[in-house]
């Protein structure tokens, strides 16, 4: 089922989105060598708690998983890029961290995610980071209305291409809206001018993730946190954005 969202639906979208974004910013200072994972989720809890939002990921119980999830975002070190589990874990200098959330607020989802280096970057590791955010923003772009699916996908994996990063077409974006997955799938890679065509009030997650030299992943005894299946480093960028009649508006940013 494919929903359309009201102006006034996709403003109430962009409320959920910007408490999410303060999230993050707050998160984002707070990740340091020494810091574990665990104050990270705890914090996280704290700012959803005194917002009086929903946790998206609480008891989040997919086929793939082991769940119930009991965690209120997913975090994600090195070679793992996708629903890392928090675990008792001190951040490492040099440490390429992975930050996803979604949350609920008045009933409507946001979700967003961003990889951030603690400590002494790698050369490496910022550059697919980078990666990530340019395959975002050129994904972003081409959301214009009259456009198809498929050019989002394309122009993600566009950008995949030209920085040499190959992409796994497991996890790719989403649709949300009143719940955190709903159609259409947005693979992170595809072809131009085919698909669905996308309509003002479409609105979708979009997140390209990378590993360095596979396109391969593979899961923790956990059941949930995805790892690159040859250990290289991965990242991951992902913003909700709803097509409008003016284009693309980004919803899960501070403005
Ligand atoms: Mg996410
Ligand atoms: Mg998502």
């Amino acid at each position: 089922m494919l929903e359309l969202k009201t102006p006034d639906e996709i403003d109430k979208m962009n409320a959920t989105g910007t408490f999410i974004a303060r999230l993050l910013d707050d998160l984002s200072g707070l990740a340091a060598v020494g810091v574990n994972l665990l104050d990270l989720e705890n914090r996280a809890r704290e700012l959803i708690r005194e917002r009086g939002a929903i946790s998206c990921y609480w008891d989040y119980a997919p086929s793939f998983g082991s769940g119930p999830f009991r965690n209120v975002i997913c975090l994600s070190v090195n070679d793992a890029v996708l629903h890392g589990l928090p675990f008792d874990y001190s951040l490492a200098d040099g440490d390429l961290l992975t930050m996803d959330i979604a949350v609920s607020i008045d009933g409507w989802v946001a979700d967003s995610a961003r990889s951030i280096i603690v400590g002494t970057p790698r050369a490496e590791d910022e550059r697919l980071i980078e990666s990530t955010r340019r395959a975002l923003d050129a994904g972003i772009a081409a959301a214009q209305p009259g456009n198809k699916l498929g050019d989002i996908s394309a122009a993600i994996g566009r950008v995949a291409a030209d920085y040499g990063y190959p992409v796994n077409t497991e996890f790719g974006g989403h649709g949300l809206g009143r719940t955190m997955h709903e159609d259409p799938h947005v693979p992170n890679v595809g072809r131009a001018d085919r698909g669905l065509t996308l309509r003002p009030g479409l609105t979708l997650a979009i997140e390209p993730w990378f590993a360095r030299s596979t396109d391969e992943i593979v899961y923790d005894e956990d059941g949930w946190t995805i790892r690159s299946a040859d250990g290289s480093r991965t990242a991951h960028s992902e913003h909700t954005i709803a097509v409008t009649e003016d284009g693309p508006r980004i919803l899960t940013t501070l403005g």
